[in-house]
């Protein structure tokens, strides 16, 4: 029997397993149900995929998500293995074509709808076949406490229970709390499997917060700086979407749009333009992503803050699987938590829930957005922040997000404390109760609004002494003297009120510092940039290729070889075939494939440098 190593290597061109693949692989070969919970990215396919290549018979992947079949059957043939799917979007005459290659042993690997198990056409094909694994994926669709549910699912026991010898199964999900896990394994029926849950960290994802000014004129320069790579935006709103779509293509960048408003025929359109490298950009609201297996996303760019860490963090995920840098960017704006309330207080009202059941439900809603805005508001380390919110172990810095590479320096901040003290003091001294922050930033800036001067807080010694200070700059200031304790917000209506600390301020002279971040390393960035640049003008004609042949076998680009592997391609520059194998990516089959194509290039690149 063949090496599981060699069969990484053959087909898929890597040379090691990733975490928890190789005793997931183990356990299938050996006969052993098994378990896989993996990140987004984290290489599920594989540790199915091996086991179908090295046992007998066929192997059948259950999984949800019809566009997702068609890449991964595409992949494994431009890998040279004999794979096809079932499902929905084949015609009838397609569909008997596959059942007849079923009968006749032709596949290796089959794909199939959960809901095409049960029919009678399938169940006849592979009736004298040899099932040796069924693997679940996507396997939290059996779970209802997830929101992917799919009721399909639950016939997947119904189907092993007619097998005449039951296979080895397998189930993979990115999910990992308890109770879907459990229903998995209960539901599944599976056997004593080897679990394996993997850590939800994804080093290879850098995270950074931004709070622009102007969203627009931000994303823009974000996107500039990011020519030529894939990404997503994701908005709140179909509003948003539409108006950043707008914003895109009238800057003639190539972006495309998805939300639910849209008709099934432009979604469809449009993904497809997306995950085929036509359009660059993706312009969506979080109904876009469930089952979109593009690799090559180089970065996800949150216009709005989403709802809660869960959905952050699953979409930002779809950053970088191809294990390459990406980014994940989210530009957060105090509106954004207004939108969010609103959107929690919507959801719900056509579920069937009782009122009680409802405000149960968006208690904890605004639980998981308080985590989310105090994500956006952390000064430390984004990744911890994350891993801490699911439970996971982690270093207290990771180098690798924006507050890690930014310098904070601690700056003072006790004369302007004092001025919003003070100010607080005198406008409770004359009027006898506690106002909200935007009049007292009014006041301290010397704001000539009608509410002041009826109040007469135009009068008062503190009135104006900050008119050198924006406005929302001093917002901004009263909120650190509340994450300091300095002043407390009475949560009925609003109003911030002095505590015992803010006293030592204004009459024993305590000091007051702010973390701020100091300004980008930028000189290391540019060592790092001039490196790569080297390479890049080959990489440039490499992903030209890739271009050429991807257009001319209708295939999306990273099928053919993905980013990472080009890059190393481009710095290593192979010029004979052996070379070429030793790239991360490169197995036997596209070697022999595309082997030729690249390497000329690549000659021709270095005898002209
Ligand atoms: P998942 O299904 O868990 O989201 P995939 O199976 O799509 O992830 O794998 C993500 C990417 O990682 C793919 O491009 C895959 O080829 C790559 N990959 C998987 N295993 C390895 C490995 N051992 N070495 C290098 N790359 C790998
Ligand atoms: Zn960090």
């Amino acid at each position: 029997m063949e090496e599981k190593l060699e069969v990484l290597y053959r087909y898929f061109g890597y040379s090691s397993f990733r975490r928890g693949q190789e005793e997931l692989i183990d356990a299938q070969l050996w006969g052993r149900d098994a378990f896989g919970i993996m990140p987004t990215g984290g290489g599920k396919s594989l540790c199915y995929q091996i086991p179908a290549l090295m046992l007998e018979g066929i192997t059948l992947v259950v999984s949800p998500l019809i566009s997702l079949m068609k890449d991964q059957v595409s992949a494994l043939k431009n890998m040279g293995i004999p794979g096809a799917f079932v499902n929905s979007s084949l015609t009838q005459n397609q569909i008997r074509l596959v059942l007849q290659n079923i009968r006749l042993g032709v596949y290796k690997i089959i794909y199939v709808a959960p809901e095409r198990l049960l029919t009678q056409g399938f169940l006849e094909a592979i009736a004298d076949q040899n099932i040796s694994l069924v693997a679940v994926d996507e396997a939290h669709c059996i779970s209802q406490w997830g929101q992917d549910f799919r009721p399909g699912y639950l016939r997947i026991v119904d189907f092993l229970s007619l097998l005449p010898k039951r296979p080895v199964v397998s189930a993979f999900t990115a999910t990992a709390t308890y109770e879907v896990r459990k229903d998995i394994k209960e539901i599944l029926r599976l056997r004593e499997p080897l679990e394996i849950i993997t850590g939800y960290d994804r080093p290879n994802l850098r995270f950074e917060v931004l709070k622009p000014k102007k969203k627009a004129d931000a994303l823009l320069e974000l996107l500039a700086q990011r020519k030529g790579k894939s990404g997503i935006i994701y908005c709140s709103t179909r509003k948003d979407v539409e108006k950043v779509c707008e914003i895109l293509r009238g800057r003639k960048l190539p972006a495309t749009r998805y939300h639910a408003g849209l008709s099934d025929q432009e979604r469809h359109e449009n993904q497809e333009d997306f995950v085929y490298d036509r359009s660059r950009i993706m312009v969506a609201t979080n109904a876009f992503g469930m089952g979109i297996d593009k690799s090559n996303v180089g970065f996800v760019i949150h216009y709005n803050m989403p709802q809660s860490l869960e959905a952050y963090y699953q979409e930002a995920g779809r950053a970088g699987r191809d294990g390459e840098p990406a980014d994940c960017i989210l530009l957060y704006s105090k509106s954004d938590i207004l939108t969010a309330k609103f959107l929690i207080e919507q959801s719900g009202e056509n579920d069937a829930l009782t009122e009680e059941e409802r405000q149960e439900v968006r208690k904890k809603d605004l639980i998981r957005l308080k985590s989310m805005i105090s994500y956006c508001n952390s000064s430390h380390c984004l990744r911890a922040h994350i891993l801490e919110y699911f439970g996971e172990q982690h270093p207290e810095a990771c180098g690798n997000c924006s507050s890690c590479s930014s310098v904070m320096e601690e700056v003072d901040m006790t004369e302007q404390a004092k001025m919003i003290l003070s100010g607080i003091y005198r406008i409770h001294d004359r009027l006898g109760y506690w106002v909200g922050a935007s009049l007292v930033a009014q006041s301290l800036h010397g704001s000539k609004n009608q509410r002041i001067m009826e109040l007469g807080l135009n009068r008062l010694s503190t009135y104006g002494i900050m008119k050198d200070v924006r406005r929302s700059q001093i917002r901004d200031l009263i909120e650190e003297l509340e994450r300091q304790g300095y002043l407390v917000t009475d949560p009925t209506h609003g109003a911030v009120k002095l505590t015992g600390e803010a006293r030592e301020v204004l009459f024993q002279d305590k000091q007051v510092k702010r973390l701020v971040q100091a300004v980008q390393k930028q000189e290391e960035k540019k060592e790092e940039n001039r490196a790569v640049q080297d390479s890049e003008a080959l990489l440039e004609g490499l992903k030209e290729l890739r271009i050429q042949i991807a257009r001319r076998e209708n295939m999306p680009l990273y099928i053919i070889f993905s980013n990472a592997t080009l890059q190393e391609m481009a710095r290593k520059a192979p010029v004979t075939v052996e070379e070429l194998l030793r790239v991360s990516g490169v197995g036997k089959y596209k070697a022999e494939r595309y082997g030729e194509a690249f390497l000329n290039l690549i000659r021709k690149h270095r005898q002209s440098s």
